[in-house]
């Protein structure tokens, strides 16, 4: 009995150690020891490895929000978010991460000073670094339009909590990376990527309504208080707080405003998207800009709508007037449409819980399959989404959409099963029991909802 004990103790203990560790990481409670690498290569993807907790995170805090007495997540607001979070991984499963590179050629041919990989001194340095880096990448966001078309998708939900995390923008990061190029002068790269790794993950749990204030940790840190004036649209709230993991940056550049007890944050875009559409919710404000440079007059004025802020306008200062921004106080009515049958409601989670599975799969397959199948498999999750989204707008033809869909589910189903479209060879959980039980049912919820759109 002594002995099986023993021999189950370090089995539990690393279980627990990693399931610290896991935890320690989504609060930047880390050591430079376990989380220096020296190729970018040996990098983990410790985002990937954060998404259960992430799930364990967004009960807890449905669980918390119910004890307190405040407002649930929306469910159709918290589709919207996830869907969002998922689309802006799919350009990194066709594209790997292309924005790395330029930062590796700098380092290689360019760089100033080497500091060592392995030194606790670098790691520091570079968490300050990217930390900096990223105030100021946030910034640009928020005051150059051509930037802000990318991270208004992060903004567009009028609902604040743990899923509005992960409400993220497909080009965010195609537009960001220049800003992190004078770290490659001196920090190798795969310092950098662990830090900028940990910086996002950081900014998870602070979405949250759940905690008030931190108390003294509220001068050095970003907190949830600080974060939710960032994502507020009462006019108090524009254009502050836009620290990562510090807070230091926006106290020392002067954007700093503490959360006010008198004034309730509003949260979304100053003009809210009224949309669950996710094509709408990503490029909205592209389509607004290029109707603006379309409207305005002389090529400079059309110039600087792509560069000065999103509230600029012939005549006034490069961001705007604070008494354009309308002047909004909670409570305020939020875009809420959704079917009314509920059924719709469960239909579009089943679905979309089978879409992320599909990426799942496709993911774990991606070295098994060719490209051009694996851009069929991300424009199917995209398709998903869209067609959900449509669905819950109880847009007319959105039932057509979605018998569409689950056809060309079904198709490709049959031809994956009977043809060499997909030879997986990879140990991966697709080719196990469990894999092939899962793809049994997202056949069978296919085929049943064909068949009830197609009766219908
Ligand atoms: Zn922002
Ligand atoms: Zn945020």
């Amino acid at each position: 009995m002594m002995a099986c004990v023993k021999k189950k103790m370090p089995f539990l203990l690393s279980v627990q150690h990693d399931v610290l560790s896991g935890l320690g990481r989504l609060f930047y409670v880390i050591s430079p020891a376990e989380t220096s690498f020296e190729k970018v290569e040996d990098v983990p993807d410790f985002v990937n490895k954060a998404i259960p907790y992430f799930v364990v995170f967004l009960i807890v805090e449905v669980a918390v929000l119910h004890l307190q007495g405040k407002a649930l997540p929306r469910h159709n607001d918290g589709l919207s978010s996830i869907s969002a979070g998922i689309l802006s991984l799919l350009p990194v499963l066709l594209a790997k991460n292309i924005e790395k590179i330029p930062y590796i050629w700098v380092w290689s041919d360019w760089s100033l000073y080497r500091l060592s990989w392995h030194s606790s001194v670098t790691w520091w340095l570079c968490m300050l670094g990217v930390d900096f880096c990223y105030y100021w990448v946030h910034r640009l966001s928020h005051e150059v339009n051509f930037m802000w078309a990318a991270h208004q998708v992060h903004h567009s939900s009028e609902d604040y909590n743990l899923t509005t995390a992960l409400r993220q923008s497909v080009l965010q990061r195609y537009v960001s990376w220049m800003l992190y190029l004078p770290l490659a002068f001196f920090i190798p790269p795969s310092i950098c990527v662990v830090h900028l790794q940990f910086n996002v993950l950081y900014q998870f749990w602070i979405h949250t309504e759940c905690v008030k204030t931190l108390g003294p940790l509220e001068w050095v840190l970003n907190t949830p208080s600080h974060h939710r004036v960032h994502h507020g649209r009462n006019r108090y709230c524009i254009d502050k707080n836009y620290g990562g993991t510090l807070i230091i940056w926006d106290r020392i550049f002067g954007t700093f405003e503490g959360e006010r007890d008198d004034d309730t944050v509003v949260y979304g875009l100053v003009h809210p998207l009224n949309s669950w559409d996710p094509i709408y919710t990503q490029l909205s404000h592209w389509r607004h800009m290029a109707d603006t440079v379309r409207r305005l007059p002389g090529l400079r004025n059309k110039m600087a709508v792509f560069v000065n802020g999103p509230g600029w306008a012939p005549g006034k200062p490069r961001l705007g007037e604070t008494s354009d921004i309308p002047d909004v106080h909670s409570p305020v009515l939020k875009y809420d449409k959704t079917c009314r049958s509920v059924w719709i409601s469960i239909y579009a989670w089943i679905h979309f819980v089978g879409a992320l599975v599909v990426y799942e799969i496709v993911a774990a397959c991606r070295q098994d399959i060719s490209y051009f199948h694996l851009c069929l498999g991300a424009l199917f999750v995209f398709w998903t989404f869209t067609s959900l989204g449509h669905l819950y707008e109880c847009r007319k033809f959105a039932p057509h959409f979605e018998l569409f869909r689950c056809v060309t589910y079904l198709i490709v189903d049959y031809y994956v099963r009977h043809t060499d479209l997909v030879n997986v060879t990879s140990d991966t959980w697709v080719t196990s029991a469990v894999g092939s039980c899962v793809c049994d049912i997202l056949w069978l919820s296919h085929l049943l909802s064909g068949a009830v759109w197609f009766v219908r």
